[in-house]
């Protein structure tokens, strides 16, 4: 079993529980040696849903959208479910999520263990403001329902958490009307990272992402296409969501390990050419708008057998040098950066180890077999956290316990909960030992 980047993979013994009660006692029974992690659909890129030599608790099964609040438009959905299944359902009411990430084929029970954000932090928040609550079965006191003015300390080590303070099997979720199924979207191409972080910075749009060009050579590099969106005017019908994007998939077809840095630095400078100067409103479907590489299904399979590492960081506000200066240092030890995604977040949410902080995020998709790669990203760790900013936990598989308590100030209270929740550390990871969260 491994990570959406499929670099660590790990031996697991794989358990399907048949409903929350066997959670429970499998949490308060003797615990196995190596302990115990849910998995959701394995679309965090690192170590965070697997378990080498012990037990994973696959929650894909419990699936399933109940009951809509229509006063309040909030829906009880199976932490199994995922949020094209979610979606798909709540658009059938006219309703939608305020938070999506870059792909719909991730569980509602991932959602909340990574806290994910989408392409509109600044105006959304990350999914854990629009999480009302959640059934958690953790070890020290089984099922209970878990609601912020319950006991916020959980709920918000629950948020971010990576699955270490319990089990979530379900969750009541708050939904917004969906107005349209496509979003209006203006593009613009420029040939600076700089002129990007200012058109992002503008709160014009709701949504709002560069794609960054990191394999041209010269003054090329850093070139950037900016999507900045908003709801389209066009009614949405009943049901009517365009998720197209999202069923498609070919790369199953295509070579593993297709990738390299000639058909990379080819395809960019096409999708470079393609991309329009300046373009106003054009519409795009929901798929395309927000899911576009979930058209393109088991891509990670073209990065060959050694994998793909995202490596993903934000940095406050005020540090936006670091990010030019991070990727100025990569480039010079040649490390080849296949794709890369630049987006503006909002104010921290209350999660103790959520990721977004006010300022910006960087998401570099780069070949596991690189050479130099462990070095290079170390330092980059250090630039990140000398800038006070962070790593993303759902797409790490190599930083260090150092980096990760020079970057996450809030884990003594999370390590405060987890062991009040979990006092002989049964939940565990291979993202947990590696980071020292657990033995
Ligand atoms: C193409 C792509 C695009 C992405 N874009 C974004 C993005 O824009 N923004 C963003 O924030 N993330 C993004 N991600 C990352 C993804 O949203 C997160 O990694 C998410 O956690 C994956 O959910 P999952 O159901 O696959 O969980 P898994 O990968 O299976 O597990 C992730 C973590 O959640 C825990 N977990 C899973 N289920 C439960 C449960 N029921 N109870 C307790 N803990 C649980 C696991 O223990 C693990 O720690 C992207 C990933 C991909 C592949």
């Amino acid at each position: 079993m491994s990570g959406w980047g499929r670099t660590n993979p790990a031996p697991v013994t794989l358990l399907r529980p048949a409903g929350s009660g066997q959670i429970s006692e499998l949490l308060a029974g003797e615990a196995p040696v190596r302990g115990l992690i849910a998995r959701g659909a394995g679309r965090s890129y690192g170590d965070a849903a697997q378990n080498s030599d012990g037990t994973v608790l696959d929650m894909t099964g419990f699936s399933g959208v109940g009951a809509i609040d229509s006063r309040t438009g909030e829906v009880r959905v199976g932490a199994g479910t995922t949020f094209a299944e979610l979606l798909e359902t709540l658009a059938a009411h006219g309703l939608t999520l305020p938070v999506v990430p870059g792909t719909a084929h991730l569980t509602v029970g991932g959602a909340i263990a990574a806290d994910v954000h989408g392409k509109n932090h600044p105006d959304a928040g990350s999914i854990a403001r629009h999480v009302r609550s959640f059934a958690l079965c953790t070890p020290a006191a089984g099922e209970n329902e878990v609601a912020e003015n319950d006991d916020p300390e959980l709920f918000a080590a629950t948020l971010g958490g990576m699955g270490l303070t319990g089990v979530i099997t379900a969750a009541t979720l708050r939904t917004i009307v969906l107005r349209s199924p496509c979003a209006l979207a203006d593009i613009d191409k420029l040939d600076r990272l700089e002129d990007a972080l200012e058109l992002l910075d503008s709160a014009t749009h709701t949504h709002g992402i560069a794609w960054l060009d990191l394999m041209s050579p010269g003054r090329d590099f850093g070139r950037a296409v900016v999507t900045r969106s908003r709801e389209g005017d066009e009614a949405a019908g009943p049901g009517q969501l365009g998720l197209a994007a999202a069923r498609t998939g070919f790369a199953g077809r295509l070579p593993a390990g297709l990738l390299r840095p000639a058909s990379v630095r080819a395809f960019n400078a096409l999708h470079w050419l393609r991309a329009p100067r300046i373009a106003r409103e054009r519409p795009l479907s929901a798929g395309a708008a927000l899911f576009p590489l979930d058209g393109v299904g088991g891509w990670n399979r073209l990065y060959g057998r050694r994998g793909l590492i995202q490596y993903q960081f934000a940095v406050p506000d005020g540090e936006e040098s670091t990010l030019r200066s991070l990727l100025e240092m990569l480039r010079a030890r040649h490390v080849p950066m296949y794709l890369a995604s630049l987006k503006r977040l909002g104010p921290a949410g209350p999660g103790l180890l959520s990721f977004p902080i006010e300022g910006w995020t960087l998401a570099i998709d780069i070949p596991g077999r690189a050479p130099g790669l462990a070095a290079a990203l170390d330092r980059a760790d250090l630039l990140v956290a000398s800038a006070g900013g962070r790593v993303y936990l759902a797409k790490d598989a190599r930083m260090s316990p150092e980096r990760l308590a020079a970057m996450y100030p809030e884990l003594p209270r999370f390590l405060e909960v987890r062991a009040r929740v979990d006092p002989h550390e049964r939940l565990r990871s291979d993202l947990s030992r590696r980071l020292g969260l657990t033995r």
